[in-house]
């Protein structure tokens, strides 16, 4: 089994064998892998924006 950061709770969630789907056990939430995949893509691209923003208000 696999296990993966969940999108909704940060918790881990599984990804089963197949690669197919991923679940978390912790607020049920699930997607298949390739939405899970394009969910994360889009999180990292959000956090290198906040990234970004929190370095201009503190430049060192
Ligand atoms: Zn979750």
């Amino acid at each position: 089994m696999i296990e993966a950061r969940c999108p909704k709770c940060g918790k881990k969630a599984q990804v089963d064998d197949e690669m197919a789907n991923v679940r978390c056990n912790f607020c049920n939430y699930s997607a298949t892998y390739d939405e899970y995949i394009e969910l994360m893509k889009e999180k990292a691209l959000m956090m290198a924006d906040d990234f970004q923003m929190s370095w201009d208000k503190n430049p060192f």
